[in-house]
């Protein structure tokens, strides 16, 4: 037989699929989206098997395969047609696709190393009367027999406790056995209690809706307010789901949403669960993503990339808190979660349901329009009720004297304090200081290949760009003018940190990436907070969604502004989004809570309208100012960026390129710039763009492919589409 391969090549512009031969004793295992080995020159590589029973229509000699890699396709029929989504839409190669779409365990790679992880266990081969009367008989070999006397008492023992050469007589003599179990590398800690919960009815009417349709292809949209109990509404969808005997599909938007999320699914379904993100480690990964392959569990919960889950009999997807910006891939291919999401929906006619308190403007547009269906929960579960918002302006508060803190929050802090209650801050920048600059001269110290200032971290006293990576030593003095009187300017967390150790006798713990790089400490933060060993939880945006945490009645948010002052037109609704999220984090019990959000716009509407919990007025606020700035969900929007190491270049193309655009696609879409990019320089490359804005526009993609293509064998461009970008 001949098949077809996919091989990824680095140096290969177009998808190219390579003809090989089967030996006959490789004819059974080969199946479609297994990987082979197959020799290509002098190497060995790793391929995807994509097409069988090929006809040779080629002169060249064609070598055999040596050897199939997989029991189980990798890719399954539906991944392939996944594949062929990605491809068509991002507009990249078949093999950069699936590739994307595959634990690095799974990817087709020249070396592979993942191996099963086992344990060995001994057990009794005979029955209690002959293994009593072997004792009786040998009643001198003492160590025998105590292994004998523990296996009496329990089905199988670790074989390693033992010693080695007593366990072989025992086995060569056909008393005992040993036997070899697969154990996963990760172990689901849970952090929570069993609650046993009733639905309320106005949850069971929810979920009454969805599982009415479950056989129906249906998007819905569940807009519910914080602490509303979506999450039980989800468990209860999917316990009917299980039921019908299909599998449930949950995404979740950060790792640090996950321990909460999985120790709540595991109290329910136990271990019929897979996990998958990117704090599991790659064995660990390889684990869990088999456990769905050999079809061992029906729930998988994890992050984006767990969108392309290969459960088999997909009854239900789950997005919460859909409008999350990590739904969106940001490097190459681009794809959106929930857009996989609708695919896989209609491709397995099950329901997909959106979650959110704060739905992006294009899911909730969609909704009113009816394209998606509306479900609504408008009040908190039980007792408690939407915190009260207090917002400070800081202009007035430093008028005296400059402080990180206002007046009502350092006491609002002491009260909680006392009364033994949990407090959250949010401030969304990590570091120390923002940046350092000279009181003399205004020189700045920026990152020699970004075009960003560098932040000071005070842990390892290093200045440190967020973007590539690159650090440097705190200047002593300025490089430009001599002077040594450096300042730093603007605060992270670091900083906040330590002026809250300043200011209260308090247990304070900071959750951010430079604490949390650790594999399982933001699980241990959640946990510890949980659990009442800190009194302050600070963080950037990763505490703000999600987490419940019955003790903390007081939200502080340090500096409403970091999200307001970012040039996008999608600030108003991330500023919006985050503080609602994260006030949602306050009096989730019988407690009352209360939030504080500290800012010098305090009449700025996505500030001052979180105030009601009322969605709808936003949303009512946002949309004319979209709908004049012909921006989505007005308008559809593609960026085409041009990157090039030289600027000239780089420059030139993207006026090519725009005016290519122009004159190939639908006179109503509209063409912008090129201007530069937001962080025109990244890791020493200029980044130019273009701006696509349209409607309808049957001629784009087409004419996208033509450009991607052209560009491809320009070693000094680099052409980079983004459609629905998170930011301009
Ligand atoms: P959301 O995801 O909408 O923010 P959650 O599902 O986290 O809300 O629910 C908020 C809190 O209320 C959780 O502690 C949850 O266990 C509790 N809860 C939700 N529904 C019920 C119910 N019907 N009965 C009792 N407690 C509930
Ligand atoms: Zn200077
Ligand atoms: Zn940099």
């Amino acid at each position: 037989m001949l098949i077809g391969v996919l091989i990824e090549l680095e140096a290969e512009v177009l998808d190219k699929i390579f003809t090989y031969s089967v030996p006959i004793h490789l004819n059974d295992k080969v199946k479609l989206g297994v990987r082979v080995h197959v020799p290509f020159g002098y190497q060995k590589l790793e391929g995807f098997v994509v097409k069988t029973n090929v006809s040779n229509n080629s002169d060249y000699e064609i070598k055999d395969i040596i050897d199939v890699i997989d029991d189980i396709p990798i890719i399954n029929k539906e991944l392939m047609s996944i594949g062929k989504y990605i491809s068509d839409t991002c507009l990249c190669k078949l093999i950069t696709a699936y590739q994307a779409m595959l634990p690095s365990a799974y990817k087709a790679k020249i070396k592979n190393e993942f191996k099963i992880k086992t344990i060995k266990y001994i057990k009794l081969n005979k029955d209690i009367v002959e293994i009593n009367q072997y004792i009786e008989d040998n009643k001198r070999a003492k160590k025998q027999i105590e292994i004998l006397n523990c296996l009496k008492n329990t089905e199988m023992i670790e074989k390693t406790i033992f010693d080695n050469t007593v366990v072989k007589k025992l086995v060569d003599k056909g008393l005992i056995t040993i036997i070899e179990k697969e154990v996963d590398r990760f172990k689901i800690n849970n952090i929570l209690e069993k609650k046993n919960i009733t639905l309320t009815d106005k949850q069971q009417n929810v979920a009454n809706e969805i599982i009415n349709h479950l056989d129906n292809n249906i998007t819905y949209l569940l807009h519910g307010v914080t602490g509303s109990g979506k999450t039980e509404v989800y468990i209860e969808i999917i316990k009917e789901v299980l039921k019908n005997g299909k599998d449930a599909l949950m995404l979740v938007p950060e790792i640090s949403l996950t321990p909460q999320m999985v120790s709540r699914f595991t109290n329910v379904f136990g271990d019929n669960i897979a996990v998958l993100h990117s704090g599991l480690s790659n064995v660990e990964k390889y684990d869990e993503y088999r456990k769905i392959i050999n079809r061992k569990v029906n729930i998988v919960i994890g992050a984006r990339s767990a969108v392309f889950a290969p459960l088999s009999k997909l009854g239900v997807i789950i997005i919460d808190e859909e409008h999350t910006s990590s739904y969106k891939q940001d490097n190459y291919p681009r794809y959106h979660a929930i857009d996989i999401a609708k695919f896989r929906s209609k491709y397995n006619t099950c329901p997909l349901i959106l979650g959110s308190a704060t739905p992006s403007l294009e899911s909730y547009a969609r909704a009113k329009k009816g394209v998606y269906k509306l479900l609504e929960l408008k009040t908190r579960v039980g007792m408690s009720v939407l915190p009260k918002i207090n917002i400070i302006d800081m202009k007035e508060e430093n008028k005296q004297k400059y402080s990180i803190f206002s007046k009502i929050l350092i006491e609002s802090i002491k009260d909680r304090l006392n009364k033994k209650e949990q407090v959250i801050l949010l401030l969304n920048r990590r570091g120390y200081s923002t940046f350092i600059t000279c009181k003399n001269c205004g020189y700045t110290h920026k990152c020699p290949n970004c075009d960003i200032s560098l932040t000071y971290h005070k842990t390892n006293d290093m200045m440190r760009c967020h973007y590539c990576g690159y650090s440097a030593n705190l200047l002593k003095v300025c490089p430009e003018c001599g002077s040594s009187e450096i300042k730093d300017l603007g605060y992270g967390t670091e900083k906040v940190e330590e002026e809250l150790n300043k200011l209260f006798y308090a247990r304070i713990v900071r959750m951010d990436v430079d604490t949390t790089s650790k594999k399982g400490s933001h699980e241990k933060i959640i946990k510890d907070f949980k659990e009442e060993k800190y009194d302050i939880l600070l963080g950037t945006q990763m505490i703000a969604k999600g987490l419940d945490f019955p003790k903390v009645s007081l939200v502080g948010v340090i500096n409403a502004d970091t999200s307001l002052n970012i040039p996008d037109y999608r600030s108003s609704e991330n500023t919006y989004q985050l503080l609602s999220q994260v006030a949602g984090r306050a009096g989730r019990s019988d407690l009352k809570g209360e939030v504080i959000i500290q800012t010098f716009n305090p009449d700025h509407y996505s500030i001052l309208l979180t105030k009601t919990h009322d969605y709808e007025l936003f949303y009512n606020k946002e949309m004319p100012i979209r709908k004049m700035l012909k921006y989505p969900p007005y308008y559809y929007i593609t960026i085409v960026r041009i990157l090039s190491k030289d600027y000239k270049e780089g420059s030139i193309e993207a006026t090519k390129v725009k005016n290519y655009i122009k004159n190939n696609i639908s006179d109503s879409s509209i063409v912008l710039g090129p201007t530069t990019a937001f962080m025109f320089k990244l890791n020493n490359i200029y980044r130019f763009q273009c701006i696509i804005k349209y409607k309808k526009d049957d001629k784009l993609l087409k004419t996208l492919k033509t450009l991607v293509n052209h560009y491809k064998l320009n070693k000094l461009i680099r052409i980079e589409i983004d459609n629905n970008p998170n930011k301009l």
